[in-house]
């Protein structure tokens, strides 16, 4: 049993002077039965150390940025050397350019990008430009698929409000509301009903195009087809959320995987793409992009007015192309792959073992845990998951040093700093948790 009361200590006045004593309501404990969230002080690798000097490893990764482990070299020495030439100047740099052609030439659907300080700001903006393009006001979404936490994408919107019970959020205006219509993931004929009702009021289809946000689920083959395809019929366009997945599973974006039995990927180009996480290599940033025509409806060319500050900053910039560039190094992507595939079968013979029912999604590194004996193809599914069960399984494993993220929508992410040791110790740790679940 690790003890905290360092962690508790500061959650304490935490409360006193941040809103809940946390600055992202998923990050709260609430969800897992409340208490003091830890308080990390330091983290190397695929571990890190809390406030009492408790070591973890860590499959949250920073709700998926950290993908090369904490502190790595490259990213470190990137962010230093940034800092050594100041942190802003509200002016271009080249390194903006080196960024922007990585990321085409890993995501060739992205004619012009522009950088921006976060996933939410990326897929806020892709709405603003699908509306000054189409002239249309009305999103299409699907049913627990989080883009973000800007008004018109919170509704509907998986892990992050589902986890506390929040469906949407207070303080969105009704009429903003009335302009997202939200259909099940997976569901075609919905998204058909959807469209023939709405369809001439139609701006854009936002999809994950492999859902990160309430679990990890594949599109059923012919979906994103279909979507684009009955979009496009009704003069929609499409935007892929890749905040998650891009450069997740592989060098590019969900959109750029090319066979695997999934030959919608490749077969099919969104119209705009909204990027995050990994791409700022851990410091805070977001992008989006697409289709040139489209894109020069954007300020200083077009009339769709974004702009920012701290946009393209170079410190997040430089992070992000050295984080990318190692990730581009050969076999990377194969690592996370063995290790996650390691993971699954060892968390798939506890629980069976045990005869504690999981489904387990996994996709390349990321996986994701929910208590049912269904499948989890939908929002729907996920939400008739054993809450209380994971629940009691995440303190189960934190008391052993093994941390996941506080919801059970939530993916573990390895990074390239695991070792099969680590996989082995998160079995063992989660074997004994599945025991103590079977024995209650
Ligand atoms: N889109 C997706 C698919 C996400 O998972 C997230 C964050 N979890 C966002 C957008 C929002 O990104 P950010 O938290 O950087 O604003």
């Amino acid at each position: 049993i690790r003890h905290r009361p360092r962690s508790e200590q500061l959650y304490e006045e935490a409360q006193r002077h941040i809103v809940g004593g946390v600055n992202s309501p998923s990050r709260s404990f609430k969800a897992v039965g409340g208490g003091a969230p830890v308080f990390m002080a330091r983290g190397q690798g695929a571990y890190f150390w809390d406030v009492d000097g408790n070591r973890y490893i860590d499959y949250l990764a920073a709700y998926g940025p950290i993908i090369l482990g904490h502190a790595h070299p490259h990213v470190t020495e990137a962010i230093c050397k940034a800092a050594a030439d100041g942190t802003l100047y509200g002016t271009p740099t080249a390194h903006e350019n080196v960024f922007a052609s990585m990321l085409k030439e890993a995501i060739p659907s992205l004619d012009k990008v522009r950088f921006v300080n976060s996933g939410t700001e990326a897929v806020m903006t892709t709405i603003r430009v699908a509306r000054a393009y189409t002239g249309r006001d009305k999103i299409i979404k699907f049913a627990g698929c989080y883009h973000g936490h800007s008004d018109l994408v919170l509704v509907a919107a998986g892990s992050g409000p589902s986890t506390l019970g929040i469906p949407d959020s207070a303080g969105i205006p009704v009429s903003i509301a009335h302009e997202v219509i939200t259909v099940p993931f997976n569901d075609l004929a919905a998204l058909e009903l959807a469209l023939d009702r709405w369809g001439s009021e139609t701006a854009a289809v936002m999809v994950e195009p492999i859902v990160g946000n309430f679990g990890m689920v594949m599109p059923e083959p012919g979906f994103l087809e279909g979507l684009c395809r009955m979009a496009r019929a009704h003069g929609a366009l499409v935007i892929y959320d890749e905040v998650i997945t891009g450069f997740r599973f592989h060098f590019g974006a969900a959109q750029t995987f090319a066979g695997g039995g999934f030959p919608d990927f490749a077969a099919i180009e969104p119209d705009l793409t909204a990027l995050g996480k990994i791409i700022g290599g851990g410091l805070p940033i977001g992008a989006y992009g697409g289709r040139r025509d489209i894109m020069e409806r954007v300020a200083p060319l077009g009339p769709a007015y974004q702009a920012g500050t701290m946009a393209g900053n170079p410190a997040s910039i430089r992070a992000g192309i050295a984080c990318l560039k190692t990730l581009r190094q050969p076999g990377v992507y194969a690592k996370l792959d063995a290790l996650a595939s390691r993971l699954e079968a060892g968390l798939a013979e506890g629980a069976r073992r045990h005869g504690v029912p999981l489904t387990i999604n996994r996709i390349g590194g990321a996986l994701s845990t929910h208590f049912c004996d269904h499948p989890i193809r939908s929002y729907e599914d996920a939400q008739r998951a054993d809450g209380d069960r994971f629940a009691r399984f995440f303190r189960l494993m934190l008391e052993q040093g093994i941390c996941l993220a506080p919801s059970k929508y939530e993916a573990w992410f390895l990074t390239i700093a695991h070792t099969e040791a680590d996989v082995d110790e998160t079995i063992a740790a989660a074997d004994r948790a599945f025991a103590a679940m079977a024995q209650a």
